[in-house]
């Protein structure tokens, strides 16, 4: 079972500290590093366990702050907003608050990073993997709260580091703005940095690659098993259970698997499952071309969301998609339709939960997954025979021919008004 947040032992690769990081005076053995819980963190932890245990701080001296909650905003950001209309970005004072002023585990550095650009499946196939520029910004945004009277970093012993970080860039840019920034605050060496940096990646490679496989298997036994699945198409923050409000959990325990767009399998054998004839017909250049559904593809997150899209069109057992997204952002408008007309124009059930906020709408939040998972027992099966049907080429080898629907349902698949959210 995968652990975010923490160092994941079956896949981290050992890694020699720097002979620099012992336990003793100044020593970065006894270093303990804070981490906000926030916007690509969310994707990007693994990197910085690797990159911080490589060099020589404990995993357990690797603190990641709660995640999103009321309770956090009010104990501990109070007071300290900035003015940023973005819901995921305002959360972060809250989550800085509580790395600066908990007890439970007192920080000496605060680490928050200015990601600029991610490490993708999709580079090289895309225009670029940028961060949302709301997330580049985050860190020196939500500071200002920190320091507007007096500098409440320092008051407490605290080291506050925002490096700015291209983390889709070749390892040696990386390296080069990491040591440029972090060189003082953890004393480092350029090779050192290059080593950590190394770690950093294939930590975070690891990671990934462990996440695909568990969710090859659920979709395996979906296909085995002729069982719907839901796919979750957001960004990677939704998963906190203060943003994303748990929208896909309430699904889960209704007994539906779910998968995340940012862990679907990328294997050969999936993707020339799903995407081998358009390749061969030259619709698409690749599995990760997108061109057909969105042309400015040079954000990231948004990327991914539309390929997920294309995914869930294709995949006969994703049945439903659920589509989330923050306080009407801008990033993700343009986005609603294309996602939206591409998943439905295959037949698969579409909901959207836009506008999240702070307000967990818990009776709404029932109301909609009563009417998702009617829909879904009503129409999964005719939904999955659909797409397996429009499929040419053989499931992966050893997931066994195209199961036969369990039941044919008398009504057809609803028009996609009275279905969409
Ligand atoms: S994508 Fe939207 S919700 Fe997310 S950080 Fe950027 S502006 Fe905020």
């Amino acid at each position: 079972m995968l652990k975010f947040f923490k160092r994941d032992s079956g896949s981290t690769p050992p890694v020699s500290p720097s002979p620099r990081s012992g336990e003793g005076a100044g020593g970065r053995g006894n270093l303990r590093v804070g981490i906000p819980r926030v916007l690509n963190v969310w994707n990007t932890h693994q990197f910085w366990i690797g990159f911080l245990t490589a060099l020589g701080i404990k995993p357990e001296n690797i603190v990641f702050s709660s995640e999103t909650s009321e309770e956090q905003g009010r104990e501990f950001g109070k007071g300290r907003g900035t003015v940023d209309c973005c819901y995921p970005v305002k959360c972060m004072s809250g989550h800085y608050g509580e790395l600066v002023f908990s007890k439970r585990k007192k920080v000496n550095i605060v680490l928050s990073p200015m990601i600029h650009d991610l490490p993708s499946f999709m580079q090289g196939h895309v225009q670029g993997t940028l961060s949302c520029p709301r997330v580049m910004a985050g860190p020196e945004t939500i500071k200002s709260g920190f320091l507007k009277e007096r500098d409440i970093f320092k008051e407490n012993n605290i080291v506050y580091a925002t490096p700015f970080v291209s983390l889709g860039e070749h390892p040696k840019v990386v390296t080069t703005q990491l040591f440029g920034a972090l060189k003082d605050t953890f004393n480092l060496t350029h090779a050192e940095t290059e080593k950590a940096v190394d770690s950093g990646f294939k930590t975070l490679r690891r990671f990934n690659e462990r996440a695909r496989a568990e969710s090859r298997a659920i979709l395996e036994r979906a296909w085995r098993e002729n069982k719907p699945v839901v796919m979750v198409l957001a960004r990677p923050y939704h998963m906190d259970s203060g943003i994303g409000h748990e929208i896909e959990v309430e699904l889960q325990s209704q007994g539906y698997a779910i998968l995340w767009l940012q862990y679907f399998p990328i294997d050969e054998d999936i993707m020339d499952w799903l995407f081998g004839d358009e390749i061969a017909s030259g619709y698409l250049k690749s599995p990760f071309d997108i061109s057909n559904i969105w042309t400015s593809s040079y954000s990231s997150n948004t990327n991914e969301i539309l390929w997920g899209a294309n995914v869930a069109a294709h995949v006969p057992n994703i049945t439903c998609v659920i589509r989330l997204s923050s306080y009407e952002c801008g990033m993700d408008q343009p986005t609603y339709t294309p996602t939206q007309k591409t998943v439905e124009a295959s037949g698969t059930l579409f909901f959207k939960f836009g506008d999240l906020d702070s307000t967990k709408p818990a009776g709404g939040i029932k109301i909609r997954i009563e009417t998702i998972v009617h829909y879904l027992r009503k129409y999964s099966d005719e939904i999955i025979a659909k797409k397996a049907a429009r499929l040419t080429r053989p499931a992966p080898q050893g997931w066994g021919e195209r199961p036969l629907a369990t039941h044919q349902t008398e009504n057809p698949v609803p028009s996609r008004s009275a279905v969409t959210g």
